[in-house]
């Protein structure tokens, strides 16, 4: 149920199959390293989203794909807006999609840099009376990172990740055992970009650019400062988080998509068969 692939007739049923819930993926353009492509966020949230409606019917918004990216201005193929116009474009596309029967938008972030505006974004839609509910949910690399696989393997048993040979189970071993990590076009990004599109991937060019942390702002972390906000540039100037993603592959790919499917589709099913939200929402316009 892609919006814009829909005849206007087919949105009456559109909207009861979907039980009123739309929901817009968010991503950015941003450099992934060297070895992922700018709009990996958008593609990888994209796609499981679309995946996941396959089974469980419910509205897909064109992406929001021009995600909150400020500095990053020193690498091509980053698209920064203001924040502010980013605001009042999610404020005038989530009236847009209640006006047209929607009452339930679920913004899917996948982009960390997002996260303050949407939570400011989500924040800002209690202030007057409205008749429709907007929420979020961060949907990324972690359900394709070899911690969240080790985790399967250690509740329900090496069979669960069928797609996985021996010698990618090692990898993931050696992974976790190395406590190597997985942020921003690491493992977990790399391997959901595989599972989308494989040929968008060039591993040769994994370690063009290092992603290991140079610690520089951690002193502020450690005071209790925010540090990733404004920050995380200065830990991660080659816009890459992560140790070299060695070993990752199309199968990781397969698997990693498919459990940032069923995490989708977990969303999904909460938000459609739930019955308050909306009643509580009402009750809130009535108070005042
Ligand atoms: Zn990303």
């Amino acid at each position: 149920m892609l919006w814009g692939d829909l005849r206007e007739e087919e949105f009456y049923d559109a909207i009861e199959q979907s039980k009123g819930v739309c929901i817009m993926p968010m991503g950015c353009m941003e450099m992934h390293g060297q070895h992922l492509p700018v709009a990996t966020d958008t593609m990888k949230i994209s796609y499981a989203l679309h995946e996941a409606a396959k089974i469980e019917p419910v509205m897909e918004f064109p992406a929001f794909r021009f995600g909150d990216v400020q500095g990053l201005t020193q690498w091509k193929g980053s698209i920064r807006l203001t924040v502010e116009l980013e605001q009042e474009l999610l404020k005038q596309l989530c009236a847009e999609i209640a006006r047209n029967g929607f009452k339930k938008i679920i913004l899917m972030n996948s982009h960390g840099g997002n996260n303050s505006m949407v939570h400011n974004f989500v924040r800002s839609t209690m202030y007057d009376k409205k008749d429709y509910v907007v929420t979020s949910c961060m949907l990324g690399a972690y359900y394709a990172s070899p911690y969240y696989m080790k985790q399967i393997i250690d509740d329900q048993g090496r069979e669960a990740l069928y797609e996985l040979t021996d010698e990618d189970i090692d990898v993931i071993e050696e992974f976790v055992e190395n406590k190597r990590t997985y942020g921003h076009a690491g493992f977990g990004e790399t391997a959901l970009i595989f599972g989308y599109r494989p040929e968008l991937v060039r591993m040769d060019r994994a370690d063009a650019v290092s992603g290991l942390s140079t610690h520089e702002a951690d002193f502020l972390d450690e005071a209790g400062l925010n540090k990733s906000t404004r920050f995380w540039g200065i830990n991660y100037p080659n816009s890459y988080a992560g140790d070299t993603p060695y070993g990752c592959n199309e199968r990781f790919g397969k698997c990693g998509m498919r459990l940032l499917t069923e995490a989708v589709l977990k969303v999904i099913r909460v938000i459609k068969y739930e019955d308050k939200i909306l009643k509580w929402n009402q009750a809130w316009n009535e108070k005042w």
